[in-house]
């Protein structure tokens, strides 16, 4: 294992910081920690943990400014959505606070018992391998319902977001919260997986691609240990002929270039049924346009570069096969000069069956135009994937759009707007997008003992 290693701000290609991975006794450390926290931290009453969410809320709020720079300088986001990001994340650990113990109040369930009931119990210290594409929201997404379960955790953070992982640290130490209840690992992927079979490691969570999924996710298999795994995407964004082409324009062009595209849940294919496709593809590559690559830390600035220099490589290898099997190309298809990692806005039209544009997510800005002739069409389209997470449908007819919502396999379908996290609902993938669920009871209860108590 390399002993340390160095960050590089992808729209400059300047090193941001030198990283030192952990050794041995300072990984030790931190499971003990975790393991002496866990009884103290899981008998307090929840009103007294949620007083804690709370603190890190306006913790987060506080160092808004440094948490949006470190983002920024790290993986690339735009400023605008880094501090959009920050606020999401501080109002779901205020959510947590106000809401988790509707969740996890005892559900009685009548029997010939005089008393039957479930109750939620916390399991100890789960494991957190977090992806770097929302390097603040991915983490609060599990520590928030996490921590009001009970739970403590520590955090491996993806190795291009040290900076965010620290900062994240210091907000819920200096909230009060006790320590070992949440810490941070700078750590490879090997000594990862060792932390994961180590017995005081009770689960794991993971949002990242099919290939870390499979890893760990025969790791946990192998010890036994519970896991949920939130991979990729590919989600359909399906343009019926009645759907207002300006609502539906505007949300593919959010959807798709937000975030330089690196988002799972982002429409990825664009399902249009043929009466309307025209039209839609001269609007969608109108608007496309306005999208202009620069500094993220520039308000101007409305396409941020992708987070490494790799992940564009590999995107560019994507775009030119799809034009070699076919593809036309409409905008863009090619790096930014004098950007480390930036690609243009690009839309691809005619993609079909063996092209990467059609068989792969495309994790950056590039759209894939898939003309269909018919609802039947769209939806047996939408389905030609190895991917489940998210999808979308867009019609003036909201009962119609509502029947096909239901017909797409995916982990949540929406009729009439972007798919989005929210944490009021469940969120998670269906085929190798993966499976569990985060957020909302479904979520909160995925890292808990659901114990059944009878009591004859
Ligand atoms: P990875 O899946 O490699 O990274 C996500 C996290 O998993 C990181 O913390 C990474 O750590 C960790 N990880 C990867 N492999 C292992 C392993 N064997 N054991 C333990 N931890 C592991 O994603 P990449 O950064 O390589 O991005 C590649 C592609 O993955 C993207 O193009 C996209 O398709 C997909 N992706 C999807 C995301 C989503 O939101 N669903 C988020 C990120 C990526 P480390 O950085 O140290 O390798």
């Amino acid at each position: 294992a390399m002993a340390s290693y160095q960050t590089v701000n992808p729209f400059s290609g300047q090193v941001v910081g030198t990283i030192a991975l952990m050794g041995a006794a300072e990984i030790e450390q931190r499971l003990a920690a975790a393991e002496s926290a866990f009884p103290a931290w899981s008998s307090l009453a929840l009103a007294q943990r949620g007083q804690f969410l709370h603190k890190i809320a306006a913790g987060l709020r506080a160092r808004r400014d440094e948490l949006q720079r470190t983002m920024t300088a790290e993986m690339g986001k735009l400023r605008r959505e880094a501090l959009a990001e920050i606020e999401k994340s501080a109002a779901a650990c205020e959510y947590y606070a106000d809401h988790a113990g509707d969740y996890l109040a005892p559900q009685p369930i009548p029997t010939e018992a005089q008393r039957s009931y479930v109750v939620y119990q916390p399991i100890g210290c789960v494991m957190a391998v977090m992806p770097w594409n929302f390097p603040v929201w991915q983490v609060i997404r599990f520590l928030a319902p996490g921590l009001m379960a009970g739970n403590v955790a520590l955090l491996k953070h993806a190795s291009n977001v040290p900076g965010c992982a620290d900062l994240l640290r210091e907000v819920v130490a200096a909230a009060g919260v006790p320590q070992g209840v949440f810490d941070v690992l700078h750590i490879d992927n090997e000594q990862a997986a060792a932390v994961l079979r180590d017995r005081r490691i009770k689960a794991v969570t993971l949002t990242g691609s099919e290939r870390a999924g499979r890893s760990i996710a025969a790791n946990a298999g192998d010890q036994l240990k519970k896991c949920v795994m939130e991979l990729g995407g590919s989600d359909a964004f399906v343009v019926l002929a009645d759907a207002d082409i300006d609502t539906a324009v505007a949300a593919a062009v959010k959807s798709r270039f937000d975030n330089a595209g690196q988002t799972c849940i982002a429409a990825k294919r664009f399902i249009v049924v043929e009466p309307i496709a025209d039209t839609f593809v001269k609007r969608f590559v109108e608007a496309a346009k306005a999208r202009i690559h620069g500094d993220p830390q520039d308000e101007a600035t409305t396409l941020a570069p992708l987070a490494r220099g790799d992940l564009r490589d590999e995107l560019h290898r994507q775009v030119r096969e799809s034009i070699d099997k076919g593809a036309t190309l409409l905008l863009g298809g090619e790096p930014v000069a004098g950007s480390h990692a930036g690609y243009q806005a690009s839309i691809l039209d005619h993609v079909g069956p063996g092209m990467p544009a059609y068989e792969q997510e495309l994790f950056g800005p590039v759209a894939a135009i898939l003309r269909v002739k018919d609802d039947a069409e769209a939806v047996r389209v939408a389905n030609d994937t190895t991917f489940g997470l998210g999808g979308s449908v867009w019609t003036a007819d909201a009962a119609r759009g509502e029947t096909l919502a239901l017909q797409l396999q995916c982990g949540a379908a929406f009729v009439n707007s972007v798919v989005k996290s929210d944490a009021r609902l469940p969120f998670g993938g269906t085929k190798r997008s993966g499976f569990g669920r985060e957020l909302a009871g479904h979520g909160i209860h995925e890292f808990m003992n659901i114990k059944t108590v009878y009591v004859a």
